[in-house]
């Protein structure tokens, strides 16, 4: 059965909720963009419980990190 067992590179960024709770995420480029194609990624805040979207400008900065 075809199953890729390649090493995915992760890289975690530093995020803050909306009410200013520091997270951290960690995504692969291929779960990053499989995120994207389902209308994602949607943070969790840990902290007040609060899920919430990236920008746009936030969804450049990860791709582009992702993608280095
Ligand atoms: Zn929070």
């Amino acid at each position: 059965m075809g199953l890729k067992t390649a090493t995915l590179k992760t890289v975690s960024f530093d995020i803050v909720c909306p009410n200013n709770h520091d997270q951290t995420v960690t995504f692969s480029k291929e779960g990053f963009e499989e995120d994207l194609s389902s209308g994602g990624p949607l943070f969790h805040c840990n902290t007040c419980d609060t899920d919430w979207s990236p920008s746009k400008d936030q969804i450049a900065v990860f791709r582009k990190a992702l993608a280095s």
